[in-house]
């Protein structure tokens, strides 16, 4: 009884691979029509200052709808079109789409635009030409776009990654540090980044109420990146106990589904009027 119980067990982990296995052949494939099929969109989640509330920015948050309706998760399409190279294309929208949003957005305020770079993207010999292409060709200005690395793309080699940074920085970009904390990067090494801002990564805010080690790591992370005169956005507030927690922390800024969701580009116009009407 045992045994069949276990191989019946095993015949559902192999059936589970291969399923697994063929989703990720289909996404592969369908990911190879998604630029001209129109069905990538830009959500954009806000953020905002610690201090006051009020809105400082939005992050880009890329949303591949299917035929059928259903949403794909970057967190599932990404890397497999890093995997492809085409994350090259889709990065290069994604650049543009936010840009030109970007420009109709300051219509409505000093707003900061955030966009998640893949380390392909980033290494490319072109990219900051590239870069400079898309503003040029989109009227942003470099000065209010923020770009969003992670740990990886530093740790990966770190001569070349300085070498972009400085050439970044002296474009006029601003750049964030994606997910802080879950990569093995040191605060001390941070140090002779030409970076602004942290990101502190959301598992680290998602237990800070009741965990004694992540409110220590958090609280940590904020202290030293304040002392190395870096921005500090806690990711992942979800409710007003993380609010606090992070304020009384020292955070600069703040973002998660407490404040805002993603939510596509003119729904962000509405938010950002309600928002402002609400407060005054
Ligand atoms: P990320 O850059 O760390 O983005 C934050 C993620 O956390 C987003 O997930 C956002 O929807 C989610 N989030 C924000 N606030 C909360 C909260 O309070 N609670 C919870 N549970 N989640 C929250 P999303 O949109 O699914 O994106 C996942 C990841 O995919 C991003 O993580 C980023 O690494 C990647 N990604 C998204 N768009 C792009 C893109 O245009 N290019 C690249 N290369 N990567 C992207
Ligand atoms: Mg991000
Ligand atoms: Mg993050
Ligand atoms: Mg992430």
């Amino acid at each position: 009884q045992a045994k069949r119980q276990g191989r019946n067990h095993y015949q559902f982990y192999t059936a589970d691979i291969s399923e697994r296995f063929h989703v990720s052949v289909t996404i592969r494939n369908e990911l190879q029509h998604v630029l001209e099929q129109n069905a990538l969109q830009l959500f954009y989640q806000p953020i905002f200052s610690a201090k006051d509330h009020t809105i400082v920015g939005v992050e880009a948050l890329l949303r591949w709808q299917r035929e059928d309706g259903s949403y794909v998760s970057p967190a599932e399409f990404i890397p497999l079109a890093e995997d492809s190279g085409q994350i090259i294309p889709i990065g290069s929208w994604v650049l543009q789409q936010a840009c030109s949003d970007g420009v109709r957005l300051q219509e409505y305020g000093d707003f900061q635009v955030a966009v998640n770079l893949s380390s392909i993207q980033v290494h490319r010999a072109n990219f900051i030409e590239s870069l400079k292409h898309t503003l040029n060709l989109t009227g942003f200005k470099s000065s209010k776009l923020n770009l969003e690395l992670t740990e990886s793309i530093l740790m990966e080699d770190s001569h070349q990654a300085i070498r972009i940074l400085d050439a970044l920085r002296v474009q006029g970009f601003s750049v964030s540090i994606d997910d802080f904390g879950t990569g093995f990067s040191s605060l001390s090494y941070l140090k002779s980044l030409p970076i602004d801002t942290l990101k502190i990564d959301r598992s680290f805010i998602q237990d800070v109420i009741s965990g004694k080690h992540d409110a220590a790591i958090a609280r940590g992370i904020i202290a030293m990146a304040s002392q190395l005169d870096l921005n500090v956005v806690a990711e992942g507030v979800e409710t007003a106990e993380q609010v606090a927690f992070v304020e009384e922390a020292g955070c600069h800024y703040m973002q998660g589904f407490y404040f805002a969701r993603p939510m596509p580009f003119s729904e962000l116009i509405c938010f950002i009027q309600n928002y402002k009407a609400k407060r005054s």
